[in-house]
């Protein structure tokens, strides 16, 4: 077994994108995982990976010191090493330099014959990869869609933070339902039964009656029995609440934080982009918008045997977004399908100021405006078999004073999906969470 050396004083002086020819002759520090060694006559080629690429690193047998040749004897691939050395310009090199090393410690070698190479084309299933996520978060790919992944996530939150609104964490566990009571995990809070949240519903529009514009990013936790591409027992929701405006603010204000970040991710991700052979399609503006009537209208003319009423299946709506490409909402969803928090529309109490953000067949966001007394969300709550009483701690607020208010819950990984180009919603996840996987 190769020694392993200790960090010391050692520190980067250098990443891998830093490497230019003209720092020939400069010394560096760099680190970083091995991921090939090429034997070339008296030379070794070992190529290292660090958070920003690649690097080269050239040993020339006749001319290294013995230390060197000595670290390298028994090196393995995936092994994480630390070099000194000077840097050299040289063409055919990553970044036009290559290190030629003056000393080396392997921080730490393989144990274990990998389960599978994670720089090879050939992959196992995402089951298989999943299993060891970390891994496969070591495939350029993955760290491509997770860099994507956060720079929505910056984009996201530099857009609402700009326009005034407050990012707040509201509590995940708690005392009763925001969604309807089938979808919840239990646990045990001390003697009581409490949930993990479906969302910040409520918490939400308490905090938009007192900040105005609020936003939070978090984890929504659903306990629902599926076996789909697109859904997660946890998944990121961007919920956004805001008072004073309504459904029809609020879908302009989605539209608007989605274009931005499509924006920012083509302009700031084109490698990663590229790494994933992945273009965002720019939709165009304003997105279109359905009535949930006209829709109806749409898919019973393409022969489908749907009532007003129904919610949209997945064929429906795989009918539905063949004719329409990018970004589109459907709007006016019947009262029943929608939440009890949903305000009716005035004269049609049937129909309610709602809407659902789509691309292609996939809902990305739900929202619309909120019911804004308290008499109007206990008759919505008996309706939809839910205890006013369990809301209490809610309900009393709107006894207070409570502006009118509107907002949306938009699904990150989900959107994610869609920027990255992938199918799978476990791709865009570090660590999903479904039915059947509860670990790593
Ligand atoms: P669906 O009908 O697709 O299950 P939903 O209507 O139950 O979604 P909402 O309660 O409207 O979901 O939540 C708002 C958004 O949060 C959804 O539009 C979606 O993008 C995201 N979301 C909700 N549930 C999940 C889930 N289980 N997995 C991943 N994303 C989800
Ligand atoms: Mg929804």
């Amino acid at each position: 077994m190769p020694k392993v050396d200790e960090l010391d004083k050692w520190r980067r002086t250098h990443y891998s994108s830093d490497i230019a020819p003209n720092l020939d002759g400069k010394k560096v520090t760099v680190f970083g995982r091995v991921t090939s060694i090429r034997e070339q006559g008296e030379i070794t080629f070992i190529i290292v990976q660090d958070k920003c690429g690649i690097l080269q690193i050239t040993v020339k047998k006749s001319k290294a010191p013995k230390k060197v040749l000595d670290r390298i004897k028994d090196l393995n691939e995936h092994s994480i090493l630390g070099v000194r050395g000077i840097l050299k310009s040289i063409d055919k090199a990553p970044h036009g330099a290559e290190v030629i090393p003056s000393e080396i410690k392997v921080l730490d070698f393989v144990r274990k014959s990998l389960p599978f190479n994670p720089y090879k084309r050939e992959l196992p299933s995402l089951d298989k990869r999943l299993d060891v996520r970390a891994l496969d978060l070591r495939r350029p790919k993955a760290q491509a869609i997770f860099r994507i992944r956060n720079a929505i996530l910056w984009s996201i939150r530099k857009f609402l933070i700009k326009k005034g609104y407050l990012e707040v964490n509201t509590p995940k566990i708690i005392a009763s339902a925001t969604e309807g009571g089938a979808t919840l995990f239990p646990l045990l809070y001390y003697n009581r039964e409490a949930f993990l949240a479906q969302s910040p519903q409520l918490y939400k529009e308490q905090l938009a009656s007192c900040f105005e514009k609020v936003f939070e990013i978090a984890p929504i936790f659903r306990a629902e029995q599926f076996d789909t591409l697109k859904h997660l027992s946890e998944a990121i929701s961007v919920d956004v609440e805001e008072a004073f405006v309504n459904y029809e603010d609020s879908m302009k204000l989605l539209e608007q934080l989605v274009c931005n970040s499509i924006e920012f991710v083509n302009k700031e991700c084109k490698e990663d982009l590229d790494i994933l052979k992945h273009k965002i399609k720019k939709s165009e503006t304003p997105f279109k918008q359905f009535t949930y009537d006209e829709t109806i209208n749409i898919l019973k003319s393409e022969g489908l045997d749907i009532e007003w009423g129904e919610d949209l299946s997945t064929i429906s709506l795989k009918t539905y977004s063949e004719k329409i490409s990018g970004f589109y909402f459907i709007k006016d969803w019947p009262t029943s399908l929608k939440a009890f928090y949903i305000n009716p529309k005035k004269g049609k109490p049937e129909i309610c100021e709602s809407f659902d953000l789509m691309h292609g067949s996939l809902e990305l966001s739900s929202g619309g405006t909120r019911v804004n007394t308290r008499k109007i969300l206990e008759t919505q709550l008996e309706m939809k078999d839910l205890d006013p009483e369990q809301f209490e701690y809610h309900l009393k607020t709107f006894d207070y004073g409570m502006p009118p208010h509107s907002g949306f819950g938009l699904g990150l990984d989900r959107l994610i999906l869609v920027f990255t180009g992938l199918e799978n919603i476990r791709e865009v996840v570090l660590f999903p969470r479904d039915p059947t996987r509860l670990t790593p």
